[in-house]
């Protein structure tokens, strides 16, 4: 069948980006028609991304938290791990969500269009599905069409042994020896996962540290208890080669510690994402992308045609859920008429790895590298009461101040739950918040939450003696 659709606003992607920016487009009164490839809604995200990740490493956290609770005098039997079990509960978490996105669709009268979307002019765009071709006419546009996983040329892509993130969060098997090619929150999150599951861990970095961007010191703690756990960890290393042999994976690196080739029963390759701005035809509308497939924008998430938007990964890093959900409701604003632009002073980013890793605003290494006078303070959490209560203590929390007013700059947190608490620095942060106004405030006893006070009471010199 062949039709046409007249529409105000076009949404082109379906993930967070794409569904908040139709969302809040149609609570502002327009009619909007958004366009996804695949049968349900919420992107990589959603999908194969954010949320199967946590639901899979919530499982990670109970096995970790039984295994270590026997050394407190509760001891479990060995896990009885029933993949098919946690696959089925994984599927249903993303599934449940799926479902209500679908109905806030319905209940705000967006057109959904299943199909791949290629732009034909500056007001249209072609979607092509297995019932037939459909041309949306638009007023505006938001493109939000994501990103995929770097793919490295070279190695043996088409083998079932090597994955993607997708693949690894399929849950197929659980290889006895896992390779992770990329120390970054992907891979270590997914490295967390298999670990738990019983897979023995190899970890190859390119760089000096996993979870470059990230302070050291902050990522110091995760860094040793992986160490522990893992079989592996080679920093500064690459891997050179992937060859495909009945026994497995056989990898071959190069670099400062770069050992004897090995073979590996699956090798995760998480290097990185690539946004999808050479897979829409912009050009056919004139959208300026990249060349490396990036869609650049203004505030309010205009490209270079000032009637289409672009949001999300597509735009650029940090490639995050939550910058590409704001995005959109910015740009949707935008659309409206309304007097808005992007203007966070940050985007915070978690590894939900354990320890989780968080960190928001001004890195130590940031501030260093452009001569910024700031001053900063680390509470251990081995002097916090609730986490020496959970059984752990490897925490830090550490606030950079401007040396100056007091006013914090960044922040940056390891420990349970650090992902939790980086949300209040966020705020502090956007609020201008000194460090006294963090250290005057009275957070609940005892908890995690505190180690923020601390770290405030720290800068302040009002803490002399942590123990
Ligand atoms: P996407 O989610 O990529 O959505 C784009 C949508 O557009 C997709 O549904 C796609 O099918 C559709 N599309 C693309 N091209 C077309 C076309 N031509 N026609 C029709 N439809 C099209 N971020 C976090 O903030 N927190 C996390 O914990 C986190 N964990 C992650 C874990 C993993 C394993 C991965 C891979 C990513 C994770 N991310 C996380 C990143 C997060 O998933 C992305 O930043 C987010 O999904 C980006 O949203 P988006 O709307 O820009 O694009």
């Amino acid at each position: 069948s062949n039709s046409t659709i007249q529409t105000e606003v076009l949404v082109l992607g379906g993930g967070p980006g794409g569904y908040t920016a139709a969302f809040r487009a149609a609570d502002l009164g327009l009619k909007v028609t958004l366009v996804e490839r695949y049968p349900v809604l919420g992107g990589v995200c959603l999908n194969v991304g954010c949320i199967p990740s946590k639901a899979l490493l919530h499982v990670a956290l109970v096995i970790h938290e039984a295994e270590d609770f026997s050394a407190h005098g509760v001891s479990f039997a060995k896990p009885a791990i029933d993949l098919d079990k946690i696959r089925a509960w994984k599927q249903s978490v993303s599934q449940g969500l799926n479902q209500g996105l679908a109905r806030l669709v319905k209940q705000r009268n967006i057109t959904l269009v299943n199909g791949v979307g290629k732009f034909v002019s500056a007001n249209s765009l072609q979607v092509t599905s297995a019932d037939g071709e459909q041309t949306i006419n638009f007023d505006k546009a938001i493109i939000a069409a994501g990103s995929h996983p770097t793919k490295i040329p070279v190695f043996p892509n088409d083998d079932p042994r090597l994955w993607d993130s997708t693949d690894a969060l399929e849950l197929q098997t659980i290889p006895e020896k896992l390779l992770i090619v990329g120390g970054g929150i992907i891979g270590l999150e997914m490295a967390t996962v298999y670990h738990a599951l019983g897979s023995k861990i190899s970890v190859v970095e390119l760089q000096d540290q996993i979870i470059p961007g990230c302070d050291k010191d902050i990522v110091t703690p995760l860094q040793r208890r992986i160490k522990k756990q893992y079989d592996n960890l080679w920093l500064e290393t690459k891997v050179q080669a992937i060859e495909a042999t009945d026994a497995g994976l056989k990898v071959s690196f190069e670099g400062k510690s770069a050992p004897e080739s090995e073979v590996f029963d699956a090798v995760l390759v998480a290097v990185g994402r690539r946004p999808n701005g050479k897979l829409i035809n912009a050009e056919a509308a004139g959208v300026f992308v990249d060349e490396a497939g990036f869609i650049p924008v203004d505030k309010q998430l205009r490209t270079n045609i000032s009637h289409i938007h672009a949001i999300g990964d597509i735009v650029g890093n940090p490639m995050l859920a939550h910058k590409a959900a704001h995005e959109g409701k910015i740009a949707a604003e935008a659309i409206s008429g309304l007097k808005v632009g992007f203007d966070a002073l940050t985007i915070p980013g978690v590894a939900y790895t354990d320890p989780e890793v968080a960190w928001m605003g001004l890195t130590e290494t940031q501030a260093k590298q452009q001569g910024i006078a700031y001053e900063k303070a680390t509470f251990p959490w081995a002097a916090s009461g609730r986490s020496l209560s959970m059984g752990r203590s490897e925490g830090l929390t550490k606030l950079i101040t401007d040396k100056e007013t007091g006013r914090i700059l960044g922040a940056g947190i390891v420990g349970p739950s650090a992902g939790e608490l980086i949300a209040e620095a966020v705020l502090a942060l956007e609020m201008g918040a000194d460090a006294e106004d963090l250290s005057l405030t009275i957070h609940p006893h005892p908890s995690l939450s505190e180690t923020l006070a601390f770290a405030a009471e720290m800068i302040e010199g009002t803490i002399t003696d942590l123990y």
